[in-house]
This record gives C-alpha cells, structure tokens and sequence, in this order.
C-alpha cells in the first residue's frame, strides 16, 4: 500500500476517533441528565433503568471501536497497519477501504468471529 492511501485512511481513522470520542462523553452527559431528571420519581423508574442499559450499551459499543480505531493509528505509525496480526498477509485494500481498523484479513477475522460464536 502506498503512503498517500495511508495518509488518507489515517485522516478517516482521526476523524472516526474524534467523533467516538465527542459521542463517548455525550452520551455519558445524557444519561447523567436523565438520572438527575428521573431522580426521586419512583413511578419511571422501571423505564429509567431500561434507558441506562440502552445508554450503556451505546457506550460499551463505542468504546469498543474506538479501541480499534486508537490499534490501527498505533500499528499505523508503527509500520504495521495493512498486514494482518495474525497470519502476517497483506490485508486488502477493499477491506482496509470499508473497515479502516481492521488489524486481521478476511479469513482470520472469520476464523476469530466463528471461535467466539461456538
Ligand atoms: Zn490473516
């Protein structure tokens, strides 16, 4: 892969990262009102805390890709990024294109997704 199209999906890694970041604790500051507005109103509470799970949930998925985001920048300016972590083949830039933090090729990350689901 040639430097510009680093250069490029790096720039699209950033802006990613920028926007988990700012959902992250938008997230957090909402669910902080919600508490504050629910508080001592014991009729909502069931959905209240059917909210909290959503708004946790959200949370949880975010920071979960923006752990990827933050690998790939990191296997980025270590000269790593585009070569799969686990079989150590090029990862094709189709793949790179639609999923700019994948750190496995496409048949060691269905390897790892089928080890997780059995
Ligand atoms: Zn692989």
């Amino acid at each position: 892969m040639k430097a510009k199209e680093y250069s490029d999906i790096k720039k699209v890694l950033l802006r990613k990262k920028a926007l988990l970041l700012k959902t992250d604790s938008d997230i957090a500051k909402d669910l902080q009102e919600e508490i504050d507005a629910r508080h001592g109103d014991s009729a909502d509470i069931a959905e209240s805390i059917h909210e909290q799970d959503v708004a946790l949930f959200l949370k949880t998925k975010g920071q979960d890709e923006l752990r990827h985001v933050e690998e790939a920048l990191e296997r980025m300016s270590s000269g790593e990024y585009g070569i799969c972590a686990e079989c150590d083949e090029d990862i094709s830039k189709k793949r790179l294109e639609a999923l700019p933090y994948s750190i496995y090729c496409v048949s060691c990350q269905e390897q790892l997704e089928h080890k997780v689901a059995s």
